[in-house]
């Protein structure tokens, strides 16, 4: 390879493939960075977990006494949305310290600094733990991709895990879990005006939400992720006014906490609504990713990080979820995890998403930082 790869140059390239999802349609992007990423020496797999959306798994080293650090992130991203972008989505245009373009924040820019440490470290990294690199298709609906990865038994070790989604080079130890659920009540149809000789699905669902209203999860309070929590986020119901409607819907939004389990979670709601002649189905789920902040290995990553922040970091978590959950299951569960990027989190998903370009040579900095320590000790 000549010359040193640009990570603004490669978000830009990044930029210009079109992985919006649905459909993502992520395999020239991948097979793009695969290309790089083989020329600097890595081992690299694709996996599809349907036509056109690919994963890559790209490794290099490898030592029977240590496992290698994972390095993740995802390649597709969210739609356009409906307001109009004041700047060309798809180009990399930049402006000042800025890049602008779907992704630049969510999270190409992360791929981008990812990919940049690794092939400048590629040639000191062969006799070494290694590093593995796991870019995923399919994150922005359910974690698909890294799900994929981690059923079909694509992942071998890991000792550590970087999730690479927009923090702005903020080291955070976790997310809450996420399990959204559908709920159904059925009836009896007949006319409005006799009402008397029909069931009423939506008077069945009103009662269904009063309870959900006083649902109180059965644990305690997380000491650095509070409560979890229970949003009913849609409704729908009936045909028209003068109809007794024989069917409602409504959709749940949880958000849980370590020791939540969301097959157990979806049992007890299906159990308690039961009675009042509603079925409960789970439409969404995504485990919880956390990191005990005393780890040895995420004190290393406070104090590489700290130069770039206001001081050391303090332990938190973050609001999304990621595909950290699968991975690290995938990875056999044990490895300790932090979701750090450069993209700036509150852009993610907006209109004019942007990143900044030195947040991303510093992102650059970090990983690097990170995988040759790993490596070297
Ligand atoms: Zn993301």
């Amino acid at each position: 390879m000549s010359g040193r790869l640009e990570p603004r140059e490669l978000t830009r390239d990044l930029l210009r493939y079109n992985t919006i999802n649905p459909p993502g349609m992520e395999r020239a992007c991948a097979r793009h960075l695969g290309g790089l990423l083989e020329g600097a020496g890595f081992r690299v797999a694709y996996h599809e977990f349907a036509d056109q959306r690919t994963s890559l798994i790209a490794t290099i080293g490898g030592s029977s006494s240590k496992a290698p650090i994972c390095f993740t992130g995802h390649i597709d991203t969210v739609p356009l949305g409906a307001a109009r972008w004041s700047r060309d989505a798809f180009a990399g245009e930049t402006d000042g310290d800025k890049i602008y373009g779907r992704g630049s924040t969510d999270m190409k820019s992360g791929i981008a600094a990812i990919v940049c440490a690794a092939v400048e470290l590629a040639p000191h990294l062969r006799a070494s733990p290694g590093v593995t690199l796991v870019l995923t298709a399919g994150e922005e609906i359910g974690c698909e991709g890294a799900r994929y990865l981690a059923d079909q038994r694509l992942l071998d070790r890991a000792g550590a895990i970087v999730v690479a989604e927009p923090t702005g080079n903020y080291p955070y130890i976790g997310h809450k879990g996420l399990a959204w659920f559908e709920v159904e009540t059925h009836g009896v149809t007949a006319h409005g005006s006799m009402p008397e000789l029909g069931e009423n699905a939506i008077v069945k669902m009103a009662k269904v939400i009063g309870v959900l209203d006083e649902f109180r999860f059965p644990v305690d309070s997380h000491p650095v992720m509070g409560e979890p929590t229970m949003n009913v986020g849609t409704i729908r119901g009936g045909l028209n006014t003068n109809s007794v409607p024989d069917e409602a819907r409504i959709t749940v939004d949880t958000r849980t906490v370590p020791g939540i389990d969301h097959g157990h979670l979806e049992k007890s709601l299906a159990a308690l609504l039961a009675p009042h002649g509603a079925g409960v189905r789970k439409i969404v789920d995504c485990a919880s990713l956390y990191t005990d902040p005393g780890d040895e290995w995420i004190a290393e990553v406070f104090e590489v990080c700290a130069p770039f922040l206001d001081g050391r970091p303090a332990p938190k978590t973050i609001t999304f979820s990621t595909d950290g959950a699968d991975l690290k299951r995938g990875f056999g569960g044990t490895a300790p995890a932090v979701i750090l990027g450069p993209g700036e989190p509150k852009l993610a998903h907006q209109t004019d998403e942007w990143c900044s370009m030195n947040r991303i040579e510093q992102s650059v900095d970090v990983f690097r930082t990170l995988m040759r320590r790993w490596c070297s000790a």
